[in-house]
């Protein structure tokens, strides 16, 4: 078998950038998947929150919980909890952008007879509890005035009204108006049969075992049922992406696997008008009415077990948020696994030294927000066009000499 181009891993970045390469350019195109077990995109709760991610908001808060006890046991440091940090300039935009995208992909991708991923319009309230909320929330607001057209405030009565259900001890919320939230399920099915009908190849239950190379240029990969020649390879691998990189560089790059545990409610009566996070959790009612409550930041390496400490605090957060949720039952609980990197980049692009090799991975806690953008940016890195961003900071090269 040949192919201009094998993409290896077939998580919202892999199909992404497999829709957007065979719907732009005329190479062929093989993506090749094997579902590992906490693979991250079937894992994640669909939010498309650049605001709210690129402050930190996606964190969830188990990880603000467990930084504030260790300063806590630390007398020289203040007992205040730990909020997660901002992400630069560059990566709000990075995922500005992407979210813009999202519309007209939604109908473009109707139109053209694929899935409907289910693009809801909702916001993404940060409802405040207590003063300290109220101080986390003013500096968010304060460090992004030129977003200040996408926030809106909520006194207690003004939140109590758009949002009936809330506890009546929330004392405000802080919206971002723009954020919102699709079905990652159907958007992952929705990229993969539309790059299907652009003639992409889609293979699998099938693993990419090694990577073959001369004269410092890749020329195939080598699979379980034999060996694919290829012109290029794309390591769409996510927390696997270093096992593509030892094949190729012979090296690991930084791409950790960070874990998130969640905890999903049987259908319900819509008790939210929009996505909601807290000092606790996140919380999203999905089309169907089911409510995704996440979601822990762990470094366990593969481990995607389901522990009972951090799914309860979950639950006890999401339930003094919403009381309502007592009336509902857990469906499922799972664990993923984020593609961490050590500043929460993504890794995009060329290596030097190597030809016929790109990275697509790294994407942590917002691959599914920023898979159109990374598909369009890889698509122009292909065709030699202009990529939509500046991609010098999403390169390999910036850990040069760090890691
Ligand atoms: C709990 C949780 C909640 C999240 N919530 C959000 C959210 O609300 N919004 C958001 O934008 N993001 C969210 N994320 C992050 C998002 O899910 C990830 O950034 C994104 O899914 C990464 O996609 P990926 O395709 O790189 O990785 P994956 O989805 O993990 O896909 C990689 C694929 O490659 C396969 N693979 C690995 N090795 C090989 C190999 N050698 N050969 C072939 N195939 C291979 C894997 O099995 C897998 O199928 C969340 C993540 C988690 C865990």
């Amino acid at each position: 078998m040949s192919y201009d181009i094998v993409i290896a891993g077939g998580g919202v970045i892999g199909t992404a950038v497999a829709y957007y390469l065979a719907k732009n350019t005329d190479f062929s195109i093989a993506l090749i998947d094997i579902k590992k077990s906490g693979n991250a995109s079937r894992a994640s709760a669909g939010g498309l929150w650049p605001i709210g991610e690129s402050v930190g908001l996606g964190c969830g808060v188990i990880f603000f919980k467990t930084l504030s006890k260790k300063l806590s046991e630390n007398p020289d440091q203040d007992d205040v909890p730990q909020r997660p940090h901002q992400l630069p300039r560059f990566f709000f935009d990075f995922c500005l952008k992407s979210n813009e995208m999202f519309p007209a992909l939604w109908s473009e991708l109707r139109e053209s007879g694929s899935v409907d991923f289910k693009l809801e319009k909702t916001g993404l309230k940060f409802i405040m509890f207590d003063d300290h909320d109220r101080v986390y929330a003013q500096q968010i607001a304060d460090s992004i005035p030129h977003l200040s057209s996408q926030l809106r405030w909520y006194d207690q009565k003004q939140l109590r009204e758009d949002e009936p259900f809330v506890s009546d001890e929330a004392i405000g919320a802080l919206e971002f108006t723009r954020d919102d939230q699709l079905n990652p399920y159907l958007l992952i099915r929705a990229y993969r049969e539309a790059a299907r009908h652009e003639g992409a190849v889609i293979i699998q239950n099938t693993e990419v075992t090694g990577v073959n190379i001369s004269a410092g240029k890749v020329h195939s990969v080598e699979t379980v049922s034999g060996k694919i020649n290829c012109d290029l390879l794309i390591n769409a691998a996510g927390a696997w992406a270093s096992d593509i990189t030892k094949m190729v560089l012979g090296r690991e790059i930084p791409v950790a696997p960070i874990k998130g545990q969640v905890v999903l409610s049987e259908k319900m009566p819509k008790i939210m008008r929009s996505c909601v996070s807290t000092s606790d959790c996140y919380i999203a009612q999905k089309d169907n009415g089911e409510i995704y409550i996440g979601s822990t930041t762990e470094e366990k390496g593969y481990d995607t077990t389901c522990t009972f400490d951090e799914l309860s605090a979950l639950s006890s957060g999401a339930v003094r948020c919403f009381p309502r949720l007592r009336e509902s039952s857990i469906k499922r609980t799972w664990a993923g696994l984020r593609p961490g990197t050590p500043d929460e980049i993504p890794i995009l692009g060329p290596v030097s030294g190597i030809d016929g090799y790109l990275n697509a991975c790294g994407h942590f806690r917002t691959g599914i927000l920023t898979s159109a953008i990374t598909g369009e940016i890889l698509h122009c890195m292909v065709a030699g066009k202009e990529p939509p961003v500046d991609v010098k900071p999403f390169l390999l090269s910036r850990f040069d000499g760090i890691h």
